[in-house]
């Protein structure tokens, strides 16, 4: 895996008029709230009404916060919600510069949502994908303009985490990949571009780290401690809380394309043959603050 300076794709490159982004939930609607509150105008598209509505009240939320600190009016903010436009059809994305998808991750799933917009939107028009760990040249394998597609992948919260993984993958064009580059600084980002594998950077150290805490809840150890631990140790939050704020469906579906991409590391997320301790909450319908309750309950 070769980091390659997001600085060699920093040439003039047109700046993005209009962006799209495919699915509204959490990490969908932090896009969302990030492109407008930079500027950017942004068509949020889901399947569901209700989540277009949840994606829109969080964008309202965070401004309502900067308004609160007196950072925006409240003129302001309702100019800036304003560059969100929820939707639940295609109509109008023939005018969108650039996508991001990011819709479940499932594989399957997200390869028959890209074939079906790549049928909506403009030859021209740039297609990423937020996937946490799925190869971007998996996903590209049954698009038509696969140079016109790289991964652009954010952390949760948007607004929060400065970094962005921009993922080249074997037939990314320059043109893609700088345009991507341009919108992730457009939007205050820091982005880096790294070469494609499953897990990419960040998630190829991450996960091991979930398979490690995972293993020890196993053998009995209390998450309330291990994560008091490692925020003594140093970190912000520990492994229990950050699961919780990453979902642990979206644990569970990133850990399985892991463990297929590196079957002999990873495994599954640290239980072995048997089911890992963040599968059997998963199961437990136990998802994290998306359904306000994981390994910490939420209000
Ligand atoms: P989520 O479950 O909160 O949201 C997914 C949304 O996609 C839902 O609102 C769902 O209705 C919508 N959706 C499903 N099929 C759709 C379709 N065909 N068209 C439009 N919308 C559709 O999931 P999330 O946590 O926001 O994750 C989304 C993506 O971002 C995944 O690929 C995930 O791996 C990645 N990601 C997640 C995190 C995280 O911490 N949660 C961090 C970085 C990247």
């Amino acid at each position: 895996l070769v980091k390659k300076k997001a600085g060699k794709y920093a040439k003039q490159v047109a700046p993005i008029q209009q962006a799209a982004v495919l699915g509204a939930g959490i990490m969908g609607g932090g896009i969302a709230y990030q492109s407008a509150s930079k500027g950017t105008p942004i068509l949020m598209k889901d399947i569901k009404e209700e989540a277009l509505e949840l994606g829109l009240k969080e964008a309202r939320k965070l401004f309502a916060k900067q308004v609160e600190r007196k950072k925006l009016t409240t003129e302001q903010m309702a100019e800036k919600l304003s560059h969100i436009r929820p939707t639940l059809s295609y109509g109008d994305f023939g005018h969108v510069d650039l996508v991001v998808e990011a819709v479940v991750e499932n594989p399957r799933v997200k390869e028959a949502v890209l074939t079906e917009l790549e049928d909506q939107v403009d030859e021209k028009t740039i297609l990423t994908s937020n996937t946490s760990t799925i190869s971007i040249d998996r996903l590209a394998q049954n698009l038509k303009r696969p140079e016109n597609f790289c991964g652009m992948h954010f952390f949760n919260p948007v607004h929060r985490m400065p970094l962005v993984e921009v993922i080249r993958g074997e037939k990314s064009s320059d043109a893609a990949v700088a345009a991507t580059v341009a919108y992730a600084r457009a939007m205050g980002k820091t982005p880096i571009v790294v070469n494609d594998c499953p897990g990419f950077l960040v998630n190829r150290v991450l996960f091991p780290y979930f398979g490690g805490f995972s293993l020890l809840m196993e053998q009995g150890a209390d998450f309330q401690r291990v994560d008091k631990l490692m925020e003594k140790f140093g970190w912000p939050m520990g492994p229990a809380y950050l699961l919780d704020v990453v979902g642990m469906d979206t644990a569970v579906h990133a850990g399985e394309v892991m463990a297929e991409g590196f079957p002999e590391r990873m495994g599954s997320l640290g239980g072995g043959g048997d089911k890992s301790a963040i599968q059997l909450m998963f199961e437990k319908d136990r998802l994290g603050q998306k359904n306000a309750k994981g390994f910490y309950a939420y209000e």
